[in-house]
């Protein structure tokens, strides 16, 4: 029999985020897994009673909080000070948390204070014989362990996009108040603001049904002899504004900067995706002008539907990569989808 602990930090808006949804969904699932065990949730935020209000009706036994204005912002030192409190208010054996950025920072360090082992990016559970187990990937998302662990407490970090959210009707919640005990030493890192772009030139939405990965087919010349740069922009760009889609690259693409070629303004490091980019999480994938090497498919181990424009019938994509190659001119397929889409 465990007890469960929920803990989540609110948003700037005092909501629980997105991911905070989907983790407590992972947290009823194991909670009904291991029968006879209770689920306490616990809150931190500057005020966490709307977002009590929001989950009032998932059945936790108690909503613990920590809050204040010390509790608003991100700060390691207080978030630490805030997720031990709670745990230990909690006697939680188990303690399920959101992989958000702000607690992938502080709560391996509320685990050392708490003596517990924790196992963070964790993609998926399942029981075997009453045990829990679960899934991470490891070296690059190229090998994934199914484990479970003894020692308790174990906190379990979760990844955004495994779970669906949690749905349920707002209600009245009652929160009991935690204190954390916050030296004037423990305040001194101050958020002073967020520097963040324009939606527009935000071009990495982790939220998209859809990604578009554009390779270095789109910089290199073309049947004519030259270079298009600019139209490749527009029509990605273009694509991006239509589907509502997030822009991923190619190592190839991204490099070329740094090595004096002409490159794509929209593009940074940001979006490579691969062995040493990213592993974004989207139902469907379209990449155009990219070969579809191993260390760039490696990243498209969470894209489930997946589709590739190359005028190279042997590209990698045709090596079972893809589910449909079209073989074409990317230029001329992207102006037409665009056409359509607009
Ligand atoms: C240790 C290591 C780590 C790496 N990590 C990564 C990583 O994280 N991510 C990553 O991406 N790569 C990574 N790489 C590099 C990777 O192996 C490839 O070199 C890279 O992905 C190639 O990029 P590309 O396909 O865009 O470019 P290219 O190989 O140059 O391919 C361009 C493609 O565009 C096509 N093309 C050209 N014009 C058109 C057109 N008009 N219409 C349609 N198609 C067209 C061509 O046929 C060609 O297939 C790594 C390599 C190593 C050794």
């Amino acid at each position: 029999m465990e007890k469960i602990l929920f803990l989540a930090h609110t948003d700037t808006n005092g909501n629980l985020p997105k991911i905070a949804l989907e983790t407590l969904n992972a947290a009823l699932q194991i909670t009904q897994g291991l029968a006879g065990s209770t689920l306490t949730v616990g809150l931190v935020g500057e005020n966490v009673q709307a977002a009590a209000d929001q989950i009032a009706a998932c059945g936790a036994t108690k909503i613990l909080g920590v809050s204040g204005a010390d509790f608003g912002m991100s700060r390691y030192a207080t978030d630490v000070k805030a997720a031990e409190a709670i745990g230990i208010a909690a006697g939680a054996t188990l303690i399920i948390v959101p992989g958000t950025s702000r607690f992938s920072r502080a709560i391996p360090g509320a685990a050392f204070r708490l003596k517990a082992t924790i196992d963070t990016h964790v993609s998926g559970i399942q029981f075997t014989e009453g045990v829990l187990q679960v899934q991470r990937w490891y070296y690059r998302q190229r090998m994934m362990a199914t484990l479970t662990r003894a020692a308790r407490p174990w906190i379990l970090v979760v990844d955004s996009g495994v779970f669906q959210p949690w749905q349920g009707a707002k209600g009245s919640a009652k929160v009991e108040v935690v204190a954390a005990t916050i030296t004037d030493k423990e305040k001194r890192t101050k958020v002073t603001g967020v520097e963040a772009p324009s939606a527009d030139a935000q071009t990495i939405r982790p939220d998209a049904p859809i990604l578009l990965v554009a390779g270095a087919g789109w910089t290199k010349k073309q049947a004519d002899g030259q270079i298009h740069a600019k139209k490749a922009e527009t029509l990605i760009l273009g694509f991006l504004k239509n589907a509502k889609a997030s822009l991923g690259s190619s190592k190839s693409l991204v490099d070329q900067g740094s090595e004096g070629e002409q490159v794509l303004t929209c593009m940074s490091h940001l979006n490579q995706v691969g062995q040493t980019g990213s592993t974004p999480r989207h139902p469907k994938g379209l990449s155009t002008c990219c070969h579809g090497e191993e260390p760039h498919v490696v990243g498209w181990r969470f894209i489930n539907e997946r589709r590739a424009i190359n005028t190279d019938a042997n590209c990698g994509w045709a090596q079972g990569k893809a589910d449909v190659l079209y073989v074409a001119d990317a230029f001329a397929v992207m102006a037409k989808v665009n056409e359509l889409l607009a």
